[in-house]
């Protein structure tokens, strides 16, 4: 609608709206003046001043105004059409007045009429736009939720191809156990389709586990979070093992939900199932070794003793010096296959943990270790010790062999041996302290190994195993324990162990 370089809104529009106003006013203004105005009497100069002086001043003034409405600048052409349909009625009226009329006053006629007619089409104009400006906004209005809509669909459609390009299984809970939301990975996993899976709840999915899964359910939104691991039937009834961790949180409607994944734990069970065997299998090789060993060694060890009281008489001093070492190299191997053989038990022969009172169990060492003690006139300190769940008898090695060490490894000075305990939330850490020669830094990891030992059996008596017993004992009750040493200064073996709480005694 180009008029060098005019648009159709700047024709018709609120320019051309304030235009006729103007146009009008000054018409009604230079009327008498005007060369075609046969009839230029006052009277008819005010009458036409009001009717048509005033609806040019109210075109003027409507049109200027227009931006102040709430119609909108693109509709402003409609305002000035209807004022052009305006015209062209009063001009269809003015054309029989003329024909009928012996005198007419064509000039005053057509002015008052196109006056009055366009304020009236730009009465009508305003209305028309305002109406349109409404249609529009509703139009913007529906665009606008229809793309936040769609925007909203694709958001969903995202998060969707997000969930399922996770291979874990990812799930929504209510509290009765339904399923909210879930990814493709369980369809894939249990065999069961969108449309059936929306109709079960937990227990479905889980055979002989259900009740467990239910508990789980339960326990989760009761504590906040749920972390179990269970093994999911399939639809096709096969038995897949699966660790599910989840939180609760609110879903859109404040109502509370459990949300979390689910992971295939197959490989990682078969491994555990693996390593079990494998170490049970040890475990059993360790132990027919030692045991079948002791029968050979027995025989070698009476023959040993047979020819030293037989025949001693006869050897010569080195015949009975090599005699003393095998004698005692039989010894120790004998200790070394008890210690393996008590090593080799700790898991299969243990006793299940119950509340144990570590003062009694120290009390029952310190009688066992009295030849000991008497020899070497330690100052033992037992600070008061607490009740830990425990295998009574395998506590008592431990002890034994950390009190007899500390004693052993004392130096030349007596021994100074201090058994303290210090609680630690859930668990007691219990140190065994002396002030003996102590360990060097980088030995101090190895001593925790079969058959480790710093020392030269003419130098300290001992085995090598009692730690590395120590240590599969103290893990058996879920328990660390380790070494703080100072070579010269004395060293001092801490473990921990499972309180005994008042539930469990
Ligand atoms: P052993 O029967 O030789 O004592 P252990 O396994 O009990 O076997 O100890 C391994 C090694 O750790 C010992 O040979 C010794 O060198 C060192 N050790 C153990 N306890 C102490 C201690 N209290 N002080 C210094 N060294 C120690």
């Amino acid at each position: 609608m180009g008029l060098r370089g005019w648009t159709y809104s700047d024709v018709v529009g609120r320019r051309f709206v304030v235009a006729l106003g103007g146009i009008f006013v000054a018409l009604v203004v230079s009327y008498p003046y005007l060369p075609v105005v046969t009839d230029a009497s006052s009277n008819l100069w005010i009458v036409l001043g009001v009717l048509v002086g005033i609806p040019g001043l109210a075109l003027l003034y409507g049109g200027y105004q227009l931006p102040q409405s709430d119609i909108r600048p693109e509709l402003y052409p409609t305002v000035g059409e209807w004022c052009l349909r305006g015209i062209l009625v009063g001009l269809a009226i003015v054309i029989p007045i003329v024909l009928a009329s012996d005198d007419p006053d064509i000039v005053g006629n057509t002015l008052l009429l196109t006056a009055l007619g366009s304020f009236a089409g730009f009465g009508a104009g305003r209305y028309d736009a305002r109406a349109k400006t409404r249609r529009l906004e509703l139009q913007e209005t529906v665009d606008q939720l229809e793309t936040s809509n769609e925007r909203l669909e694709r958001h969903r459609q995202y998060t969707d191809d997000i969930l399922d390009a996770i291979d874990d299984v990812f799930y929504v809970l209510d509290e009765s156990g339904s399923l909210k939301r879930w990814n493709r990975s369980l369809s894939k996993v249990t065999g069961y389709t969108d449309e059936e899976i929306s109709s079960m709840t937990v227990a479905d999915f889980f055979d002989e586990d259900s009740d467990v899964a239910t508990a789980a359910v339960r326990n989760g939104f009761e504590s906040g979070s749920v972390n179990v691991e269970i093994s999911i039937r399939t639809k096709d009834g096969d038995t897949v093992p699966f660790e599910f961790v989840g939180s609760t949180l609110e879903d859109t409607s404040g109502d509370p939900v459990l949300a979390g994944i689910g992971r295939d734990v197959t490989d990682r069970v078969e491994r555990e199932r693996r390593l079990k065997e494998s170490n049970e299998r040890l475990e059993q090789f360790a132990y027919a070794a030692s045991h079948d060993l002791q029968e050979p060694l027995r025989m070698v060890s009476s023959y040993l003793r047979l020819l030293e009281r037989r025949y001693s008489d006869d050897l010569d001093e080195d015949a009975r010096e090599f005699l003393e070492f095998a004698v005692d190299g039989a010894d120790r191997m004998r200790d070394m296959i008890y210690g393996l053989l008590a090593y080799s038990r700790v898991e299969t022969k243990g006793e299940p943990l119950e509340p144990v009172d570590l003062n009694e169990v120290v009390g029952d060492v310190l009688e066992d270790l009295d030849v000991q003690i008497t020899e070497s006139g330690p100052d033992i300190e037992i600070e008061e010790l607490p009740r830990v769940m425990g295998d009574k008898g395998q506590l008592r090695q431990v002890f034994q062999n950390l009190i007899s060490n500390a004693l052993e490894y004392s130096g030349n000075d007596p021994p100074q041996v201090r058994i303290s305990a210090e609680r630690n939330s859930s668990t007691w850490e219990v140190s065994v302290r002396d002030e003996g020669i102590g360990i060097e830094p980088d030995e101090q990891d190895r001593i925790f190994e079969v058959f480790q030992r710093l020392h030269a059996p003419d130098e300290y008596e001992g085995s090598g195993i009692g730690l590395a017993l120590c240590e599969r004992i103290v893990e058996r009750h879920g328990g660390d324990i380790w070494v703080e040493s100072e070579p010269g200064e004395g060293s001092t073996f801490s473990f921990t162990l499972p309180a005994a709480d008042d539930r469990s005694e």
